[in-house]
Formats: C-alpha cells, structure tokens, sequence
C-alpha cells in the first residue's frame, strides 16, 4: 500500500473523511500526538487500527468527537455524568479523555470488551475538522507503532507505519506533545489513570478529589489487575537501555560523565548539555515542563538514530506537568531509576 502525506486542505481533509466513512484509516493530526483513526462506530473498521499498530486487542481506543452533543446523537455513552459537564465546561476541547458508562453504539473492539468508553473532544483544528468530514466519531489511538515513542510529527507516522496506512494528514508538530489525560468517572472517586496535558491539579479545582491510579507512577506488581489496559505495556521504549537518575544537578553530571564512553548517551535539559562529556539527546530546558513533554517522544526517537546502546535519563518530580513526563520516562526506562542520595 502506499501512504499519501497529505497537507490539510478542505479538499484533503473531504478525501481522509470518505476514507474513514469507507471503513478505512488514516493518521490525522490532533493537539497531544498524532491519531490511527478509524470509524468508532464499526468494529470491523476499528479492526485494522489494531493490526496496522500491532496493538494488543484488549487495550481500548479513545472515541473522539468534534462536538459534545454527538455523545447524545451517536449513543456513545449511557448516562453522562454531572462531574464530566464540569470537566467538560472547562478543558474540552482539549487533551482531557474522560471514561464514562458505554453507551449501546460503541463496539467491543473499541471499549475491548469493557461497559466503558474513552470520549475526548481535541482542540486541534484538523482533527475536528475530519471528524465533521466523516460525518462520525473516530476512535484514533497513537499513530505508532505499538510499544514505541507517540508520533508528535508526520515524519514519526511515516517512519512507523509507512505503507501499512493509505494517508497521513500533515499538521505540522503537535503542540501538546505527550497524550490526553484520562480521567475516570466511573467508581465512588474521579480516578487520574494517565497523567497528561491537562494536570491533576487542574482537575482537582473544578471536581474537588481525583485519586491517583497505582499505575501512574509505580510499575504494577505481579497479577495486579491495570484500571487502565494500557497502563500494563512497558511504553515508549528506545532500542537503547534507558536509565532514569534521580538526583541533583551536580551529581547527575558526575555520574553519567563517570559512566563516559562512546556508547554511553544522556536524556538530559538543555542546561546539561555544556557539562556532560557523553553524547546528549536535550528535552527541554530545566524548569520548563510543557517544553519537556513537548520534545520527549522526538528526544527518544533520536536515540533510536544512533548506535548508543545505554542512556541515562533525567528525573523530573511529579508535580503539574512534570507528572506527565515522569510518567513516560519511567515507561521508556521499564521503571529502571537510580537513586543517589
Ligand atoms: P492511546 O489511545 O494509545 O492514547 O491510549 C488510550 C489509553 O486510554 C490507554 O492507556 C487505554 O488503556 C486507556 N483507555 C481507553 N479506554 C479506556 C477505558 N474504557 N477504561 C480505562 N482505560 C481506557
Ligand atoms: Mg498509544
């Protein structure tokens, strides 16, 4: 098959929607990662999103939409929650996935056999702009290859699913740069099962309590059962054996220079990089954690470029933003963090 990169004009946009409407799928991009969309509304469609991305079947997809009332109009959920208008009110459209009671029209192969649903409403422009082209709402998971770093630009989508997918929508680069937040309101408390654009403080300001699922930041333990499927994969990985170190300024520089050799990488802040004497792969400045989550995923295909075979990466902490990108650097490290005192 061969896979047309397509700029993002009414005409393109109008060609990917009859795509989607013919039950086939096509990259769109959207304002957290690039999306493998597809029909939500026929499982068979929703089918070669799963193998196009070799994703394991019992991981559900995120339905988006491009307007709140196609919830009520698709019967895509059963009954709305009151917290979801609040949320809703405040951060949609945007990088918030809220998972609510399923509704009689969403297939199995969406919601992998589970009585709930993942709806997120995107801000981007031509992500909305398709689905209105479809005339229906799409489920679109990460455009990647399973397992690997989230497309945050068409060239990723490409490199990953180049003449699996009939078309590309080209938005140029994603500005939000790690996925959505998924949040659930199903159970006694709003649960933060993915940590992402939109923080838990954030949501904690307009619903009051939302706990944290294990599975955020701490590797499940044996046959514990993930709230969230895709919370169980080790994620985002590079070839490369990715460390994590947390410490200090001073001390992550004299570690990794003391580790120094041609094989030897750093996943560092832009302020490492005068420092360290090894090979860097910058995410970010310091203190600057919307850049940091922006330019993760492009740092750890970046060492997927090169021949380093052991990198060792920054630690943010776990606060605003910063949670979000700890929590896919400890994916991409398989939890793997040195701790210097
Ligand atoms: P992706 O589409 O690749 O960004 O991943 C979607 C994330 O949302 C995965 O971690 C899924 O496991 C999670 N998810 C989707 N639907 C549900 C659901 N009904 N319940 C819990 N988690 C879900
Ligand atoms: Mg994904």
């Amino acid at each position: 098959m061969n896979t047309d990169v397509l700029l993002p004009t009414k005409e393109n946009i109008d060609k990917v929607g009859r795509l989607l409407r013919d039950g086939q799928i096509a990259a769109i991009p959207t304002e957290t990662v690039y999306g493998l969309a597809a029909n939500a509304l026929d499982g068979n469609s929703v089918k070669n999103i799963f193998s196009a991305k070799g994703r394991p079947m019992d991981n559900p997809l995120i339905v988006h939409i491009s307007d709140f009332s196609q919830i009520e109009k698709f019967s895509l959920v059963s009954d709305i929650p009151e917290k979801a208008y609040m949320l809703t009110e405040k951060f949609w459209p945007g990088p918030l996935t809220i998972i609510m009671p399923k509704g009689s029209a969403v297939p199995n192969e969406v919601s992998a056999g589970l009585d709930t649903v993942a709806v997120r409403l995107p801000a981007h422009p031509v992500a909305r702009a398709v689905i209105k082209a479809a005339d229906r709402p799409l489920a679109a998971p990460s455009a990647n290859t399973s397992g690997s770093p989230s497309p945050t630009s068409s060239a990723h989508v490409l490199h990953d699913l180049n003449g699996k997918i009939p078309a590309i929508l080209d938005g140029g680069l994603c500005e939000v740069g790690v996925e959505s937040t998924v949040v659930t309101l199903v159970g006694d408390c709003p649960t933060l099962l993915r940590p992402g654009g939109v923080t838990l403080e954030q949501l904690q300001t307009v619903i009051g309590k939302v706990n944290v699922s294990d599975a955020v930041l701490n590797k499940l333990r044996d046959g514990e059962k993930a709230e969230s499927p895709g919370m169980k994969y080790k994620h985002y990985a590079p070839k490369a054996n990715l460390i994590l170190v947390r410490s200090d300024d001073d001390k992550y520089i004299k570690y990794v220079n003391a580790h120094s050799t041609a094989l030897v990488g750093a996943l560092c802040y832009d302020e490492d990089i005068t420092e360290l004497s090894v090979k860097c792969f910058p995410f970010g400045k310091k203190s600057d954690c919307a850049e940091q989550a922006n330019r993760l995923f492009d740092a750890l295909r970046e060492i997927d470029r090169t021949n380093i075979q052991t990198v060792y990466g920054r630690c943010p902490d776990t606060h605003g933003m910063a949670m979000a990108v700890y929590n896919r650097l400890v994916r991409a490290a398989g939890f793997e963090v040195i701790e210097l005192a």
